[in-house]
């Protein structure tokens, strides 16, 4: 695997490989790699003659009183788990050359960034925009790999990538999830023992009301009502950011089912937030 850290080597080696005609799948991540992470890693490999996996903890889509100077980083370990997978190159930039001094460009991508996650974290989405915007920019890649799991991530970066022209393909995967449900995320690591036993509450809340709907005679209200009694009855749970049923294009709230729906949750259980969402099709 090679390791690269500077950008321009990295547009280089990209350029080399798509001169030879070779398609170029990225992987975007954060490090502290869990088994969804690595569920992309596999999909884009089966896709793709190389494979490209950004480590890069982005300064820009945390708010000031967010995670950043906490966030979970195993730089040996993931390299470990990236070299078994088969990983060709592994792209992990310093900040300061992403971000340089006069650094003044930021992409905004309206409405879709407002809802949901984005009223509770302004500014996140637009950092997350201009990353993957600049990643792009470096990486070139043919196809680029996100989860599920963030859906409104992957709503933000697809309308990105659709409203300036970019050339890549976006493909969403589904979420990997622990025995109980629990959707994988590297900020599982901040639980404590009971608070991750209490976390399992979100999956089981999500599962209850997609076989509700498909079970008939529920509303919307009733499903929102369902969630928000369920993460209520568990004590951890601090607060409850936004449960309920969205459309899964507009990301809006809907009073009507639609032939597409996303139910998705956000609770903070102790000061770690939690999100994990449901696709409800009929
Ligand atoms: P992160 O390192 O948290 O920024 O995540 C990097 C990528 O991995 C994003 O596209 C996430 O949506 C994706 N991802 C994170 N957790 C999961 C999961 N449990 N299942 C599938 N993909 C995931």
């Amino acid at each position: 695997m090679e390791l690269i850290r500077i950008p321009r080597i990295m547009l280089e080696t990209s350029k080399q490989h798509l001169s030879k005609g070779k398609t170029i799948g990225l992987v975007p991540t954060m490090g502290a790699l869990h088994e969804g992470h690595l569920s992309l890693i596999k999909r884009a490999k089966s896709e793709n003659d190389i494979v490209a996996v950004s480590i890069f903890v982005n300064p820009i889509q945390f708010g000031q009183n967010e995670d950043l100077d906490k966030y979970p980083r195993d730089t040996e370990g993931d390299m470990e788990k990236l070299k078994s997978e088969g990983v060709d190159i592994l792209f992990m930039p310093e900040v300061k050359t992403i971000y340089p001094a006069r650094f003044s460009t930021y992409i905004t991508v309206k409405d879709l960034s407002d809802r949901l996650c984005g009223a509770f974290r302004p500014g996140h989405f637009s950092g997350v925009a201009t990353v993957v915007c600049k990643l792009f920019n470096i990486v070139m890649p043919t196809r680029a790999y996100f989860g599920q799991k963030d859906f409104q991530q992957t709503a933000v970066i697809k309308r990105t990538a659709e409203d300036l022209n970019m050339n890549v393909e976006i493909v969403v995967c589904p979420t990997m999830r622990e025995s109980d449900g629990l959707a994988m995320s590297s900020r599982n690591a901040y639980l404590s023992h009971g608070e991750r036993k209490a976390a399992s509450v979100i999956y089981k809340a999500l599962k209850t009301s997609s076989e509700l709907i498909k079970a008939g005679n529920v509303n919307t209200a009733d499903i929102q009502k369902h969630m928000h009694d369920m993460l209520k009855a568990e004590p951890l749970i601090s607060e409850t950011q936004y449960a309920g049923v969205y459309d899964a294009d507009a990301l809006d709230e809907i009073n009507e089912f639609k032939k597409q729906n996303l139910i998705a949750i956000a609770v903070k259980i102790g000061s770690t937030r939690l999100i994990d969402n449901m696709l409800v099709e009929f």
